[in-house]
C-alpha cells in the first residue's frame, strides 16, 4: 500500500514570494501526488478541512495525525468523517505552509479522489509562483541571472501549453514534464529572473509550442518530430550547439553485460540466444542514434534507441547521441554525449552563453530559432 505523510507546519522564515502586488497572475494546479492509496496527515498547527459541496469546515487540531482515504470516486474519509471530494486544506491565518514529502507548498491544497479510488494532492498556484519553484528544482538558484531568466520563459510557455481546464490538474510534478517540488528553495535570484520576464512566453506563428528543454546536448539539438514522431515545429527543429562543451554532462559512457543485453532484445521479441555484434544503424541529423542493430545467432534484430533508453534507464543511459560502442569480453561499452532528449533549450549551454554575457532573449533565440517572445496578456 502506497501511504504518504503530509503535514502542516508554521513557518518560521519567510518564504521569498514574486511580487504579486502589481499584476495578477493566473493560477496553474500541480498535481503532487497521484495515485496514493491513503494519506496520513500530520498538523502543526489547527487547520481547516473544507467540503465544498457540502460548503461545511472541519478543524483539525495542532500536533495530530489524521488519516485520510479514499471511500468511493465522490467521497473522501477523513478522521472517520465521510466528506464530499474534493476537499480543500485551509489554514486559519493564512500563515500556515504545507508540507508533503519534505518539500514546502505555499498554494492552495485540494485533495480529490478519482474513479480507481486514489487519492490526488494538487497545489493551486499563482502561474509565477510555481516558475519560480520550478526554476529552482530544473536549474540551480546559483546559475547565471540570463540563464534563469531563459528558463523562465521556457518553463512558463511550457506550462502554458500543458493546462488542460477539463482535468483534476493541469500537469504534474515531476521530470515526464518539467521538477516542481514547492518553494523551499527559491532565492532572490529566481524572483528577480520570474518578475522581470513576467507573463513572457515563447510562440510560433501566434502561438505558444511546447518549449521542451533538456540538462546538456551534447554539441547539437534534437528534432522533436525524429525524437518523438510529433509534429514538426520549425522552432524545435534542431540547432548546433558549442556551448555545453565544457559541460561535465557533455560525455558519458555505459557498460552493459552481453546477459542483459540479450535480456532487453528477448523482452523486445527476439528469439536470439546468444550476442555476436550492436552497431548504429541510423543516425538522425543531430547525430543521434535512431536504431540499434544486433547481430546475433539467429536472424540480426533492431531496436529503437528510445526504447533501449528506458529500458536501461536514461540516468545511466543518458542520451541517444552515441559516438561509439566497443566490445568488451563480456558486453559493450556505449560511448555518448549530452544528458536528456537533446529537445529544445540545451540547459547547460545557456548557463554557459550566460556567462559569456549574452541576454536571455538572445540564449532563446538560439535554441527556439524562429520563436517570437510575447505576452500572455495578448494571447487570443
Ligand atoms: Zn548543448
Amino acid at each position: 500500500m502506497i501511504k504518504f505523510f503530509f503535514f502542516t507546519t508554521l513557518l518560521l522564515t519567510n518564504l521569498f514570494s514574486a511580487d504579486r502586488g502589481k499584476h495578477i497572475s493566473p493560477f496553474i494546479r500541480v498535481a503532487i501526488i497521484t495515485k496514493a492509496e491513503s494519506l496520513s496527515l500530520k498538523t502543526s498547527s489547527k487547520i481547516y478541512v473544507y467540503d465544498v459541496k457540502a460548503n461545511q469546515k472541519y478543524m483539525l487540531l495542532s500536533n495530530s495525525t489524521y488519516e485520510i482515504s479514499a471511500r468511493s470516486k465522490d467521497i473522501i474519509r477523513v478522521a472517520g468523517q465521510n466528506l464530499y471530494s474534493p476537499i480543500k486544506l485551509v489554514s486559519p491565518d493564512g500563515e500556515e505552509r504545507i508540507k508533503i514529502g519534505g518539500h514546502t507548498y505555499r498554494g492552495e491544497i485540494i485533495l480529490h479522489t478519482d474513479v480507481q479510488e486514489n487519492l490526488t494532492i494538487v497545489e493551486n498556484i499563482p502561474l509565477e509562483d510555481y516558475i519560480g519553484g520550478v526554476l529552482s528544482f530544473e536549474m540551480s538558484p546559483k546559475w547565471p541571472l540570463e540563464a534563469l531568466k531563459a528558463q523562465a520563459v521556457a518553463s512558463r510557455t511550457f506550462a502554458i501549453k500543458n493546462l488542460q481546464p477539463d482535468k483534476l490538474f493541469d500537469i504534474t510534478s515531476g521530470v515526464e514534464r518539467q521538477v516542481y517540488k514547492g518553494q523551499q528553495k527559491v532565492n532572490p535570484r529566481i524572483i528577480e529572473a520570474v518578475n522581470h520576464t513576467r507573463g513572457e512566453i515563447l510562440t510560433y506563428k501566434g502561438k505558444p509550442f511546447k518549449t521542451y528543454f533538456h540538462s546538456c546536448c551534447g554539441g547539437h539539438t534534437a528534432n522533436n518530430r525524429i525524437a518523438w514522431h510529433e509534429t514538426a515545429v520549425k522552432p524545435l527543429k534542431g540547432v548546433k550547439d558549442p556551448y555545453c562543451k565544457n559541460s561535465k554532462h557533455y560525455k558519458w559512457s555505459l557498460y552493459i553485460s552481453k546477459a542483459d543485453l540479450l535480456t532487453f532484445i528477448q523482452k523486445q521479441g527476439s528469439t536470439a540466444l546468444r550476442i555476436r555484434g550492436m552497431r548504429v544503424l541510423k543516425k538522425s541529423r543531430s547525430g543521434r542514434a535512431i536504431n540499434i542493430k544486433f547481430t546475433t545467432d539467429r536472424k540480426s534484430f533492431t531496436v529503437r534507441t528510445y526504447d533501449m533508453r528506458k529500458y536501461f534507464g536514461a540516468t545511466d543511459f543518458r542520451s541517444a547521441y552515441i559516438t561509439k560502442i566497443s566490445k568488451k569480453k563480456y558486453g559493450y561499452k556505449i560511448y555518448g554525449r549530452g544528458w536528456g532528449h537533446g529537445v529544445g533549450m540545451c540547459q547547460e549551454g545557456a548557463k554557459s552563453l550566460a556567462h559569456r554575457g549574452r541576454s536571455y532573449k538572445k540564449i532563446l533565440r538560439h535554441y527556439y530559432p524562429y520563436a517570437n517572445l510575447s505576452n500572455m496578456a495578448n494571447l487570443k
